[in-house]
């Protein structure tokens, strides 16, 4: 009879021992998966067997019980396996706590003591199978304003991001009104794969804006208190106050709570001492340039057109020798700078490594021996490193002696201060080289990690165990000259230890000394006084000499940890030079020039072109572009569609990012004032493909760009209003470029792209508006771009031209040139007045949509068609129903499937 399975309660109740510690730590950790290590193997119990029984494809079995006889649901995995499991479970985004034995079992008395160890989650998973290289892993925690500072009312927030693999630790704060969003768009920047929020009693928290995609966890509120928060930083970070770096607690005191709650947590889950974590950087939000989500994503830094990294900014500048110099170069363009002195400095510092070929190339080649020193050391500090890993340290900062001499030529002052920074860590090097061998095993108890003549005792130990095996293959020799047996063996097996072989045909010949082990299908195992003595030897030994080498390799790694904060700071100091070599060579190599940081308010670009696109087109069009806040401040730019106006404003875009990344930049000269942030709204596909309505979203980040903007931004809009019928599109542009270029209170330089060249108007009443064209000419009824931005407005939208490029049928493309002709006629018909020019406009002009179909009525199957479109409702339509709508408009129109593409 199969018992009915027990739940927790009921287990309870009838625990065994060691039941009972597997409850108390799963009580101390509800949220988790418990690992609970028995023996050999980590065993999962009740739900938490099932879950991972799902999970990870085992076996369910049951532990079966006691006096109750219920049974409870259990599952395992071998213990040597541990790390490939934990990764897949917190792939999965669970939560998975490790319950430890704290004591040898052999030695234990009774019940073997069990801790949980460590909590893994997906922003404190470490293990290299999980991480990208390239890629930092964030944990996030956000704390609203608790106490002080500010006045009531007025929200605030603080920010605080770790990376646990690299002890990367950070925090910023925002206030205002608009803080919540600036949150949101540092999350979307960071994309952490944990984020921390208070919780109530196990309450799942959220915040408003929050991405769904991101994994959020629960923590009591009181580790974001800021008493606690103050106790909890100093106590890590070794300090009395946190005034050296720069926070307060009456005024940053949503910084600290942020930053003391994600302490707590690491140190609660990670229950080391985190010592790689030893300084904390406070980031004023005025010293970086801004950029929300939708910049980003239109922007395509990060990550291309696909979600891929392919295509994106960061794909073709990554260049980087070192994985830390790749992470570095990836937060540089994630965060550039807002202030003209340390852009000009990376600036120089590029230039001159830009100016050095030979040096550059010399530099770039040491780096190549340098292994990614701040994980390394993470690992250290976690108690996670084993002999492999202590040794790539040694060896990444023996790169650091062929370095210096090359460096020390450098002469920009970011230059030199990094040198500055370089320690040689000649003690770390020859500690490490000089303790481990040259090709030490992964895991210290493997043995063969230490290297003879460090420690006298593991000699010692080696030679004993050395004299041992020796003397016991000596044991064949003698042992079949003494027995006359020729082919007695002396063999060694794990189960059975050292024995002696005697074939079956040769039994008759075993001396008395000779005690039976085993029988075999070939014949007996035996042992001898002798061996015996021998054997305890050898194991003893052996025994001993792993647990030498494992403390041996620990007072290493202590070694090396208590040097952690040089090993940090000249990690940090070779990825910089990496980034900035890698800009240089970049530069070398796609012929970039070093912007200019403009004091005044003029920006300047000559032949720029768009650092992605160049790359994948022949041919590339260059083009200048100026903007100031006089006569150039808000520039309209119209062109058909297709004729490069989304990467005309791109490039700017890019371009401004990466000079206050560092950066030079693809153009012939630039010299650009410092922006605050930039605004891009470019393309709507992406929404499109994710079903949501197109307008909305675009109204919603336009409506954003208005708010935030302020005269030393970017503004890129692209196409605005396409989404809604003409004349609401028309309107709703219009409104918002006059609001751009007239609105006292911020006056962002703006490049304004759009197809509604009625648009164009505005610069005839405004002066700092000023219109702009890409080039197209018409060739044989045709069109060819020409790709170069000109001064002036198009004259025409060439749109019934890309039309027919695009393989609309004859017949449609014939009645769109009869009703465009009839619409321009109607236009000039007002003495070549620009029809929205002014407000005397809309009374000469009534419903001119129904004007058009008046003139010429359209056949049925038209007048249908055309009923259909307009009855759409966009906002509710999905990509899919649009797709019908055509195909049957299409059928009614009489298009047949061979017309079709
Ligand atoms: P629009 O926004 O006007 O519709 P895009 O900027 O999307 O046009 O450009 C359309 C295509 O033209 C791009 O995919 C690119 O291949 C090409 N293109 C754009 N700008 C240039 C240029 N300056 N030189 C050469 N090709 C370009």
């Amino acid at each position: 009879m199969t018992a009915s399975p027990l739940t927790l309660t009921e287990a309870r109740r009838h625990a065994t021992p060691a039941m009972r510690q597997y409850l108390d730590a799963k009580a101390q950790h509800p949220d988790a998966l418990i690992l609970f290590r028995m023996g050999d193997f980590y065993e999962l119990f009740f739900d938490d067997a099932v879950t991972a029984a799902r999970e990870l494809e085992l076996t369910l079995t049951s532990r079966s019980k006691n006096a109750a006889g219920g049974e409870i649901p259990m599952c395992g995995v071998p213990h040597h396996a541990i790390d490939g499991y934990l990764v897949r479970l917190v792939k999965k985004g669970y939560r998975v706590a490790l319950c430890e034995q704290m004591e040898d079992p052999r030695k234990a008395k009774g019940l073997v003591r069990r801790e949980v160890v460590r909590v893994v989650s997906p922003g404190t998973l470490t293990d290299s199978g999980y991480l990208e290289s390239r890629e930092s892993v964030f944990l996030v925690a956000i704390a609203p304003e608790q106490a002080g500072g500010l006045p009531k009312g007025i929200p605030a927030y603080g920010l605080a991001t770790a990376d646990l693999s690299t002890g990367e630790f950070r925090v910023s704060q925002h206030a205002g009104a608009s803080a919540a969003a600036l949150v949101a768009d540092e999350l979307a920047a960071l994309r952490p794969r944990e984020l921390l929020l208070p919780s109530e009693n196990g309450a799942t928290p959220t915040m408003p804006g929050l991405d769904a995609g991101i994994r959020v966890t629960g923590a009591a509120p009181w580790t974001f208190d800021l008493n606690h928060a103050i106790r909890a930083l100093t106590e890590q970070l070794g300090t009395a106050s946190l005034d050296g770096f720069g926070l307060a607690p009456d005024r940053h005191s949503a910084a600290i709570c942020a930053a003391g709650a994600l302490v707590h947590y690491l140190r609660e889950t990670q229950k080391a001492e985190l010592a790689h974590f030893a300084t904390l950087e406070f980031r004023p939000e005025a010293d970086y340039l801004l950029l929300d989500a939708a910049t980003f994503e239109h922007l395509e830094i990060l990550r291309g057109a696909n979600d891929a990294r392919t295509g994106s900014l960061v794909a073709e500048l990554d260049l980087t020798t070192t994985a830390m110099g790749g992470r570095l170069l990836r937060a540089w363009l994630q965060r550039p700078l807002a202030s003209r002195d340390p852009i000009r400095d990376r600036l120089d510092a590029v230039g001159e490594f830009a100016a050095g070929t030979t040096l550059r190339t010399r530099v770039r080649t040491v780096l190549k021996c340098v292994q990614d020193l701040e994980r390394l050391i993470s690992r250290v500090a976690l108690g996670t490193a084993g002999p492999r890993e202590l040794l790539a340290l040694g060896r990444s900062v023996a790169a650091i002696p062929d370095l210096l001499p090359i460096v020390a030529e450098l002469r920009a002052p970011l230059c030199v201060k990094l040198v500055g920074e370089l320690d040689e860590l000649a003690d770390v090097r020859k500690r490490v080289l000089s303790t481990l061998t040259d090709d030490p095993p992964a895991l210290a108890r493997d043995g063969g990690a230490i290297r003879k003549g460090v420690d006298p005792e593991l000699d010692a130990l080696r030679n004993m165990s050395g004299d041992a095996k020796h003397a016991i293959a000596a044991m064949e020799t003698s042992e079949r000259k003494r027995t006359g047996i020729t082919n007695l063996k002396v063999r060694f097996n794990r189960v059975f230890g050292y024995y002696i072989e005697v074939s079956k045909s040769n039994l008759e010949a075993v001396p008395d000394d000779y005690t039976r082990k085993q029988t075999v299908a070939t014949g007996e195992r035996f042992s001898t006084p002798a061996l015996k003595e021998y054997e305890q030897k050898v194991l003893t030994a052996d025994e001993r000499i792993v647990e030498r080498e494992q403390a041996l390799v620990e007072e290493l790694r202590l070694g090396v940890l208590a040097e952690a904060e040089r090993v940090q700071r000249t990690a940090r100091a070779l990825a910089t030079l990496d980034v900035l070599a890698t800009f240089a060579e970049i530069a070398t190599r796609r012929d970039y020039v070093k912007p200019a940081i403009a004091e005044d308010r003029e920006l300047t670009i000559t032949d720029g072109r768009h650092p992605v696109v160049e790359r994948t087109v022949d041919g590339f069009v260059p083009n200048d572009l100026h903007l100031n806040d006089t006569d150039h401040q808000v520039l309209l730019l119209t062109g058909p569609n297709m004729g490069g106006k989304s990467t005309f404003l791109r490039q700017a875009a890019l371009i401004v990012l990466m000079a206050q990344a560092g950066s030079f930049v693809p153009a012939r000269a630039a010299s650009l004032p410092v922006a605050d942030r930039i605004f891009a709204r470019i393309g709507a596909s992406d929404n499109i493909a994710r079903g949501q309505s197109t307008f909305m979203i675009e109204m919603q980040e336009t409506a954003k760009i208005l708010h935030q903007a302020t005269s030393d931004s970017l503004v890129l809009l692209d196409e605005i209003g396409r989404g809604t019928a003409t004349f609401d599109g028309l309107s709703i542009a219009w409104a918002v470029a006059e609001h751009l270029v007239s609105n006292p209170r911020a006056r962002p330089r703006t490049l304004f792209a759009t197809h509604y060249h009625e648009l164009t108007d505005l610069a005839d009443t405004h002066a700092a508006a000023v219109n702009y064209h890409v080039a197209a000419r018409e060739w044989r009824d045709g069109i060819v771009f020409l790709r170069k931005v000109e001064p002036g407005r198009s004259d025409r939208s060439y749109g019934i031209h890309v039309a027919r490029l695009a393989g609309l049928p004859p017949e449609t493309v014939a009645r769109a040139r009869t009703i465009l002709a009839g619409l321009e006629r109607d236009e000039l018909s007002r003495g070549g007045r620009p029809s929205f020019s002014g407000p005397s406009i809309a009374s000469d002009r009534t419903q001119p949509q129904l004007a058009l179909f008046e003139r010429a009525a359209p056949p049925p199957a038209e007048g249908e068609a055309a009923e259909r479109i307009r009855s759409v409702d966009l906002d509710e339509t999905t990509p899919r129903e649009a797709h019908a709508l055509l195909t049957d408009l299409q059928r009614l129109l009489g298009v047949d499937d061979s017309e079709r593409r």
